[in-house]
């Protein structure tokens, strides 16, 4: 068969600057807030006629950071601590023989910004510049099946990671107006635990740093326990989206 060839409608700005941190699924933190941005064709008001009145949308995307990594029949799910290996088809894993994502989204609204039609969006799980090449409504009737069975991901991932936030780094979180969920939400990011499956057998105490936003956060793991010691503004010259912090 012909391949298919696919032009993206639009392109995802999110706080999550890289891999690393971002949730599995959609909808575990609702404090990660992005926008779908589309432009020309795409940007057009009649496109999205009616598309406020539906609260979640399902967003078709491109793995596109991963896409040209390849794939493998199977997988190890860190669900399963990475120990298991299940089919690709039986698992949400980036690496796929197409790199195709499916998540569902909050609709928080539609708004214009020039030429480009902006919806925001709460609740992903897409890393800043994921290409989109579709969009369709979330219908509950369809669409949501509390009865159905889960397999081996059958509720959302529990830790029992707490966080707390020296002086510096809480400081910082209140002074950006802009973001009042900023600490709660970087608390969140860290409640899930990020780490590699093979870190988090380790007992001595770890380093990480991740961006967020423009900001560049470091914290320790210390049993359960992670420590943000410091939030520094990224410098402007790797900052990829500051527009985003507002
Ligand atoms: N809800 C989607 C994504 C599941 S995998 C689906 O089921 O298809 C979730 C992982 O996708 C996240 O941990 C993140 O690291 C990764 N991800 C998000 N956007 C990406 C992108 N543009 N390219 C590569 N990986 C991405």
């Amino acid at each position: 068969m012909k391949p298919f060839e696919f032009n993206a409608v639009g392109v995802i700005e999110s706080p999550y600057k890289q891999k690393f941190a971002i949730p599995r699924q959609p909808g575990l933190i609702p404090e990660a807030k992005g926008a779908l941005v589309l432009s020309p064709p795409y940007a057009d008001d009649a496109i999205v006629r009616g598309i406020e009145s539906f609260s979640h949308l399902w967003l078709v995307f491109v793995f596109h950071e991963t896409a040209d990594k390849g794939w493998s029949p199977l997988v190890r799910p860190p669900r399963l601590g990475g120990n298991d290996k299940k089919g690709v088809f039986a698992t949400r894993a980036t690496f796929r023989p197409n790199p195709i994502g499916l998540s569902v989204v909050k609709l928080e609204g539609v708004e214009r910004r020039g030429d480009k039609l902006v919806l925001n969006l709460s609740g992903i799980d897409l890393l800043d510049g994921t290409p989109v090449l579709d969009i369709k409504p979330y219908l509950p009737y369809a669409d949501a099946l509390p009865q159905a069975n889960g397999g081996f991901a059958d509720a959302a991932p529990q830790t029992d990671m707490t966080v707390s936030f020296s002086e510096q780094a809480l400081a910082f979180c209140q002074a950006q107006q802009q973001l009042p969920d900023l600490q709660v939400f970087i608390e969140k990011v860290l409640k899930q635990d990020p780490r590699p499956p093979y870190k988090k057998q380790r007992e001595e105490q770890q380093s990480y740093g991740m961006t967020l936003y423009n900001f560049n956060i470091k914290w320790t793991v210390d049993g359960n326990h992670n420590y943000v010691s410091e939030i520094r503004l990224q410098k402007a010259h790797t900052a990829t989206s500051a527009k985003n912090a507002g």
